[in-house]
């Protein structure tokens, strides 16, 4: 295998999308080679949810702490709790050669850009406006407010969609797995992600080509 450095994906877009089943399915696919990045949140955890699993759950205080201490790769308020990814685990698995996906907001994908201008982002976009609303309706449990708020700030998330590298339009599943883990894969034949000493290491495997003209 070529010497590379871990590549930081990205993965933005409004909730029923499909983010977590497109991260599983490049998890499942990639193995050890990809980690999910685990931010921390002032918001209080959901019914199943475990801490340092899903998020690790922290104080108000806790987290300027982190924010003072610089331990934040970016952080931003979202539907009115802050939202943070640890700088250590991205460094840690940049310099170790394995991929780390951050599903994060798109206020997050512009702060890690500018930090990490080598990071790739993908955009996940349901299949049309009609579809977008079904899904945050969820259940048809939650108010015409709440649903209407949930709608503006989607779409406030989808203006911002054609600064990422790639878009997926998650129309069927399957399909839409299939693109996202291709777009993995493909980035990680890139030369760019590779060090300059896997390179030279690589092509030097070939031999002088003096070498090869005597042979
Ligand atoms: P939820 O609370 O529903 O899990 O996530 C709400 C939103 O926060 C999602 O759009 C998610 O992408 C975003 N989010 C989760 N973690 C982070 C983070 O570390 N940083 C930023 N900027 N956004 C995050």
């Amino acid at each position: 295998m070529i010497s590379r450095r871990g590549i930081l994906f990205i993965v933005s877009g409004p909730s029923g999308a499909g983010k977590t089943t497109l991260s599983d399915a490049a998890l499942r696919t990639f193995e050890e080679g990809l980690e999910l990045s685990v931010s921390c949140t002032t918001r209080a955890p959901r019914p199943g949810e475990r801490d340092g699993v899903e998020y690790h759950f922290v104080s108000e205080a806790g987290f300027d702490e982190m924010v003072a201490s610089n331990a934040l790769g970016e952080w931003a308020l979202v539907h009115g709790y802050r939202y943070g990814t640890p700088r250590a685990p991205i460094e840690k698995a940049i310099a170790e050669g394995r991929d780390i996906l951050l599903d994060i907001d798109v206020q997050g994908a512009e702060q890690i850009k500018l930090v990490y201008p080598d990071s790739v982002s993908v955009f996940l976009l349901p299949p049309d406006r009609a579809t977008l609303e079904a899904r945050l309706r969820g259940r048809g449990t939650d108010d015409e407010a709440t649903v209407l708020r949930r709608l503006r700030n989607a779409c406030r998330e989808i203006a911002s969609a054609p600064a990422y590298d790639f878009i997926v339009v998650n129309t069927d599943r399957d399909d839409a797995i299939k693109q996202f883990v291709s777009i993995l894969r493909g980035q990680r034949a890139r030369t760019r992600h590779m060090t300059q000493e896997g390179l030279r290491e690589l092509v030097a495997s070939f031999g002088e080509p003096a070498a090869a003209e005597t042979a």
